[in-house]
């Protein structure tokens, strides 16, 4: 497996024999067709915008640490898109504020949080503590290792604001899933939602890692995704456009999706939190959703993975680097 940075950690783990097996028992549906489909259109680019960040609490402490929140400006064939937008202006600190706030109780996610895999090595930068507006919420997700949670904090420019500094103004906004730090972002692009109807399903159902102050006002597009399409080891998709192939990736959340697209050179994928499982929980939809992407990369060497919270990827598009250009 080749890729231009470092895979998230349960892409490089050793497997069990049970998941060796798993694997090598898994379908595989032709890619070629769709992949023809990509190359007959131009190119795209991608961009990976900082909006955001999960800082990591052990309890009601800092560690210290924190993961960026990754979205992603698609400029495609027909239309500009964004791909998952980061954190709405709920979550930007109150300035002077404390540099610990109160942690709420939120109840842990059973799909598990947008970890870099229990027991992987966080990716993340140090940096200080940070204060949040009186009130926030408690954190909806688990953190990479027990006790660990993390705090959404928005300190620097929205997705949207970082949007309109480059000049980029996108007619469609696709959520690989609707987790705060993917969704909460759109209410400030003003674009419909574009999910998959399962997850808008589970969103409305209120679960955690979906606050209802996160999603509110939001205008939902559900995508259908076809079985009768499946693309390599997932199990269905969709075209939104001719340059942009969504997949169902099912499983850190029943309905989250990838983003495929044709670079100048090779294919990237946008996957959001796919590739994040708790690595103690084999067999877990996340950690069987996690190997699907192992199978697609062990047979296409030429695609690139763009996770959500990738600081490598953070740091290959800084200083407004598109890939693929
Ligand atoms: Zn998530």
């Amino acid at each position: 497996v080749t890729a231009p940075w470092p895979l998230p950690p349960a892409l490089r783990a050793p497997l069990r024999p049970a998941s060796e097996s798993w694997l090598r028992d898994l379908p595989w549906a032709p890619v070629e067709p769709a992949l023809e489909r990509l190359q007959a259109a131009p190119p795209s680019r991608v961009l990976a915008v900082p909006a955001g960040k999960l800082m990591l609490f052990r309890g009601e402490v800092s560690s210290g640490v924190s993961i960026p929140i990754l979205g992603y400006l698609l400029d495609t064939p027909g239309v500009p898109m964004v791909v998952d937008c980061g954190l709405r202006d709920r979550w930007r600190p109150a300035p002077g504020a404390a540099p610990s706030g109160a942690l709420g109780a939120g109840s842990a996610a059973a799909s598990g949080g947008p970890s870099p895999a229990r027991g992987g090595t966080p990716t993340g930068v140090p940096e200080g503590g940070s204060g949040l507006p009186e009130g926030a919420p408690g954190l909806p997700e688990d953190g990479p290792a027990p006790g660990m949670r993390y705090r959404p904090v928005l300190d620097g420019p929205s997705l949207a604001a970082r949007a309109r500094e480059l000049g980029f103004a996108p007619g469609r906004l696709v959520c690989t899933h609707l987790h705060l730090d993917h969704a909460g972002g759109a209410r400030e692009l003003g674009l419909p939602v574009e999910a998959s109807d399962t997850e808008w399903a589970e969103a409305r159902a209120g679960g955690s890692g979906y606050p209802a102050e996160d999603l509110a006002g939001l205008t939902p597009k559900p995508l259908t995704l076809d079985p009768t399409r499946p693309f390599g080891p997932f199990a269905a998709s969709a075209w939104l456009a001719g340059g942009a192939l969504a997949l169902d990736t099912a499983g850190h959340t029943p309905g989250s999706i990838s983003v495929l697209v044709r670079l100048a050179s090779g294919f990237a994928l946008i996957c959001g939190d796919a590739v994040y499982p708790l690595l103690d929980q084999p067999g877990s939809p996340a950690y069987l959703g996690m190997l699907r992407f192992r199978r697609l990369l062990a047979e296409r060497a030429d695609v690139t993975l763009l996770p959500a919270h990738d600081t490598s990827v953070q740091r290959a598009c800084g200083g407004g680097a598109w890939l693929g250009a």
